[in-house]
């Protein structure tokens, strides 16, 4: 699969323009602040209906107008018959969001996600290994929402329940009020429990090894930690475990005020183990080992959609080997163009050759938000 076709209205600053792309991808080349990664960004609107840099929807509007409008051909192999249309448009004032997936519009956005099939590679994503638990936790969450059948779901409920439950408590409502959501929280809970320790569990490996291939040097790992004493992981196991682990901290929660155990709490545990180092990641990892780890997560992502999905993930590299050293860069495109990914867009402040499937990449220009093909 891949995306022939993009069709922009207002979108940023990228006006209005129709982009046909090659099967095999393209290089968008221009000097900074012309609109690489917002044109990135727009194509990857079109899996999460969401920015991937984190704006909000208004921000993503062109200045001064209402609304904008992305629409995106998915072509199975050149010539052959459409295989998908996805559409999505906002509008500022009526703070609408209108999502299309071949003329049809899904009953939920959980519904229509994960359709593109497509990973984003950035310099940002070291926050992930940087930033605090919760990051990590969103890392989890969008992957397995797009990849996990009612893992978003789940997430929602667990989200509303926990506010709820936490509401109750702050206000100081007797414990009885309080435990009225213990049942459907630890229900939620153990969903996510379940998939995010199950995939970490069915990742780790190749983490670590991806980690390995790039580095040359160390090794690093990925754990998922619950501050909840989970022995049996199944999803009913984790399910009375958690009903156990409300019950027992129910004093401590009074106290608090807050729910203080549960998914909105566990951590993606991320250790460098090399001969000389052994520790969290974020604390001790260089700059460079921050951001192996941060290509090896993306990689596992990569691997997560053509395994539950079928098909080979378009790439998407906004630049994503900027401050990486020569060999560590060699060794990314290497293990990028094994067959792991399909199409690639990729965008960079200077021309360089790219060869991706033994091809030098096409490349085009961007001056403004317009795109020279
Ligand atoms: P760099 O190489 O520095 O990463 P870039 O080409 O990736 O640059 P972008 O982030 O894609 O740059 O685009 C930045 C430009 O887009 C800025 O000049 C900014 O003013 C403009 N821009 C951002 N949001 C909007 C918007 N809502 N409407 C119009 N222009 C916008
Ligand atoms: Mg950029």
């Amino acid at each position: 699969m891949h995306l022939s076709e993009l069709k922009l209205r207002l979108f940023r600053n990228l006006g209005v323009q129709e982009l046909s792309f090659p099967e095999e991808g393209v290089a968008i080349v221009g000097p900074n602040a012309q609109g690489k990664s917002n044109l990135l960004e727009a194509i990857y609107y079109l899996e999460i209906f969401r920015s991937f840099r984190g704006s909000k929807l208004q921000n993503l509007v062109a200045f001064g107008e209402d609304f904008f409008r992305i629409e995106g051909f998915i072509e199975s192999k050149e010539g052959e018959q459409l295989a998908m249309n996805i559409a999505a448009a906002y509008e500022t004032s009526g703070r609408r969001r209108k999502i299309t997936i071949n003329a049809r519009e899904p009953k939920r956005v959980g519904d229509a996600i994960g359709h593109l099939g497509a990973v984003v590679f950035s310099p940002a994503d070291v926050r992930i290994i940087e930033g605090g638990p919760s990051v990590r936790r969103r890392y989890m969450d969008v992957i397995l929402s797009l990849n996990r059948e009612g893992y978003l779901e789940s997430l929602q409920t667990y989200k509303h329940v926990l506010a709820q439950r936490n509401s109750a408590l702050r206000s100081g409502a007797d414990m009885s009020v309080v435990q009225v959501w213990d049942d459907s929280l630890a229900k939620s809970a153990s969903k996510i429990m379940m998939e995010r320790a199950g995939w970490v569990a069915e990742r780790q490996t190749d983490f670590s090894r991806y980690y390995e291939e790039v580095s040359a040097e160390d090794s690093a790992s990925m754990t998922y930690v619950s501050k909840m004493n989970i022995e049996d992981w199944s999803q009913e196991g984790i399910y009375a475990q958690c009903l156990i682990t409300l019950q027992e901290s129910k004093d401590r929660d009074y106290l608090r005020k807050s729910t203080t155990r549960g998914p909105h709490l566990d951590e993606l545990w991320m250790s460098l183990e090399g001969d000389k180092t052994l520790g969290e990641l974020r604390e001790l990892g260089s700059g460079g080992q921050r951001r192996t780890a941060a290509l090896a997560l993306r990689l596992i992502e990569g691997d997560t959609i053509r395994d539950s999905r079928g098909v080979q993930p378009i790439l998407l590299l906004d630049d994503a080997f900027a401050e990486l050293d020569d060999g560590r860069r060699e060794r990314v495109v290497l293990l990028m163009d094994q067959g792991r990914f399909g199409q690639v867009i990729m965008t960079a402040p200077k021309e360089s050759d790219v060869y991706i499937h033994g091809d030098r990449i096409e490349q085009w220009g961007i001056k403004d938000g317009r795109v020279q093909a």
